[in-house]
C-alpha cells in the first residue's frame, strides 16, 4: 500500500486476485522463491505524458495521458485506452493488472497493459476529438508497435477514436502497421465481430452457466447497466438467444421497458445521435418505457444481471436487492463493477458470480483474432469469427470451473479465473528468468 499511495482501485484489484492464491502458493513454492507475485504487482513500465490540444474556441487545453505496460511474459502488452475524466494512475493500473490475467485466460499470446486520459469526450465536437486523439498519439506512438504494445478501445474510445489514433500513428511512422491497434474499421484492417465481441462473449459465457444447469436464456428477464459498446451488444445477443432485457442505464439514470429494450432505437440514440439514455424513453413515447433519473438500475427485478458500465457500480446493498428479487446469476461485462461487499453477498445468497476477467474476455480475445488476421493479411467472415469467439468463451468457462475444482473451491468462477490466469503467467515468468 505504501508503495502505491492513493491508488484505491489498484489496491482493490490486487487484493481480489491475491485472496485467491493461497492454495496455489502452497502447492508451488517455486513461485514464492522467484518472487513472482511481487514482480507481477510492479508494472514493467509506466508512461505519463502531457496531451496539449486546441479546442473549438481556440483555447489551449491540457490533459494527462497514461500507458501502463504491465506484463509481457505471454506476448506484447495488450489492453484498451479509456478517455474519461475519472482516469488517473490508480485506475489505469487496476485495469492493466486485471488485463494480465484476463489475457492469459483467453489462451492467446498477449501480455497485459492499459492506458487512457482524463480527457472528457462528452459534448466535444468531432474536430476536438480528432485533435485530442492526434496529440495523444503523437506521444503514445513512441511506445507502441505490433510486437511491443497494442492498444484498443475502452470507455470513451470507440471506432471513431481508434480511426483518428491509427491515422496519426500511420502519419508519424510512415508505416501501415495494421497490427498496432485493434478495434479498427472493417475497411481498414478491422475484424468482423470486434465491435460486438465483449457483449456477445459475456452472453456466451452466461449461456455456458445456464447450459450447465440445464437452462437457457429463453424466457429470462435480464437487466444490463450502461448503454455503451459492451451493454448494447450484450442486449443484442440476449435478445437473439430468447431473453428479455427490461432495463439499461447511463451515468445519469436508467430506463425500464417491460416489453423489452427496442434495440434499433437504442442503437440510434447511442451510436448515431450520441444522446443520453433519457432520449430513448422520450422516443418510445406512450409505449410504456419509463426513465428514472439517478437511482439504481439494480432495483429492477431480474433473473440475470449484467453490469456493463464501470468499476464499483454494484455495491453490497444492490447485491442484496438483486438476490431478494430472485436474481441467480451476475456476470461482469465491465471491469470490476461489483464491489468486494457485493461479491461476498452473492456468495452468501447462492448467486452465481462470473468475474469480468473471465466473462468479458471476449473483447480482447477477438482483438487477438484481429491481430492474427492482420499478420496473415486475411479477413474472416462474421460467422467464422463469431464461432471462434463462442469457442474461446466456452474454453474460458470450462477452465475456470476445472481450476476451481482442482484447487478446492468448486463452482467458484472468481477463484478459478484468478488461479488459471495467474499460473499461466507465473510459469512463463519462471521460464524467462528474473527480468
Ligand atoms: P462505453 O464508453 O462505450 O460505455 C460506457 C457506459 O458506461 C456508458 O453507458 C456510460 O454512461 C457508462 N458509465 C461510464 N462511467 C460511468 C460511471 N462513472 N457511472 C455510471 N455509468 C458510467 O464503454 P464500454 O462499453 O467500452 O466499456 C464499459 C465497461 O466494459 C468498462 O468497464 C470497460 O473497461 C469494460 N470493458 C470494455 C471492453 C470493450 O471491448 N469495449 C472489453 C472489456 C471490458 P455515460 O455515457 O453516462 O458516461
Amino acid at each position: 500500500l505504501s508503495r502505491n499511495p492513493g491508488e484505491t482501485e489498484f489496491h482493490q484489484s490486487v487484493h481480489e486476485v491475491l485472496d485467491s492464491l493461497g492454495p496455489v502458493v502452497a502447492k508451488h513454492p517455486e513461485y514464492t522463491d522467484a518472487e513472482v507475485i511481487r514482480r507481477l504487482c510492479e508494472p514493467e513500465r509506466q508512461i505519463i505524458f502531457r496531451v496539449p490540444w486546441v479546442d473549438d474556441s481556440g483555447q489551449v487545453q491540457i490533459n494527462r495521458g497514461f500507458r501502463v505496460e504491465f506484463n509481457s511474459a505471454l506476448g506484447p502488452y495488450k489492453g484498451g485506452l479509456r478517455f474519461h475524466p475519472s482516469v488517473y494512475l490508480g485506475i489505469v493500473k487496476f485495469l492493466g493488472f486485471e488485463q494480465i490475467f484476463k489475457n492469459s485466460l483467453t489462451g492467446m499470446p498477449i501480455g497485459g497493459g492499459k492506458g487512457g486520459s482524463d480527457f472528457d469526450p462528452k459534448g466535444r465536437s468531432d474536430g476536438e476529438i480528432m485533435r485530442f486523439c492526434q496529440s495523444f498519439m503523437t506521444e503514445l506512438s513512441r511506445h507502441i508497435g505490433e510486437y511491443t504494445d497494442v492498444p484498443a478501445g475502452d470507455i470513451g474510445v470507440g471506432g471513431r477514436e481508434i480511426g483518428y489514433l491509427f491515422g496519426q500513428y500511420k502519419r508519424i511512422t510512415n508505416r501501415y502497421e495494421s497490427g498496432v491497434l485493434t478495434g479498427k474499421g472493417l475497411t481498414w484492417g478491422g475484424s468482423q465481430v470486434r465491435t460486438e465481441a465483449t457483449g456477445y462473449g459475456l452472453v456466451f459465457f452466461v449461456s455456458e452457466i445456464l447450459n450447465a444447469r440445464g437452462e437457457s436464456f429463453d424466457g429470462k428477464r435480464v437487466v444490463v447497466s450502461g448503454s455503451g459498446n459492451v451493454a448494447v451488444y450484450a442486449i443484442e445477443k440476449v435478445q437473439q438467444l430468447g431473453g428479455t432485457v427490461v432495463a439499461c442505464s447511463d451515468s445519469s439514470g436508467y430506463v425500464v421497458d417491460e416489453k423489452g429494450i427496442d434495440l434499433a432505437l437504442l442503437k440510434e440514440v447511442k451510436e448515431v445521435r450520441r444522446e443520453r439514455i433519457s432520449a430513448y424513453a422520450e422516443a418510445r413515447g406512450g409505449s410504456g418505457a419509463s426513465y428514472v433519473a439517478g437511482g439504481s438500475v439494480w432495483d429492477v427485478a431480474c433473473d440475470i444481471a449484467l453490469p456493463c458500465a464501470t468499476q464499483n457500480e454494484l455495491n453490497g446493498h444492490d447485491a442484496a436487492t438483486l438476490a431478494d428479487h430472485g436474481c441467480t446469476i451476475v456476470a461482469e461485462g465491465a471491469n470490476m463493477p461489483c464491489t468486494p461487499e457485493a461479491v461476498r453477498a452473492f456468495a452468501a445468497r447462492g448467486v452465481t458470480f462470473a468475474p469480468g476477467k473471465a466473462a468479458n474476455a471476449g473483447g480482447v480475445a477477438t482483438s487477438a483474432l484481429e491481430m492474427q488476421q492482420n499478420a496473415s493479411r486475411d479477413s474472416w467472415t462474421f460467422e467464422h469469427t463469431e464461432e471462434r469467439l463462442a469457442e474461446i468463451m466456452r474454453g474460458i468457462h470450462d477452465r475456470c470451473l476445472e481450476t476451481a475444482e482442482e484447487y478446492g473451491t468448486p463452482a467458484n468462477y472468481a477463484a478459478g479465473a484468478n488461479i488459471a490466469g495467474f499460473t499461466q503467467v507465473a510459469d512463463a515468468m519462471l521460464a524467462l528468468g528474473v527480468i
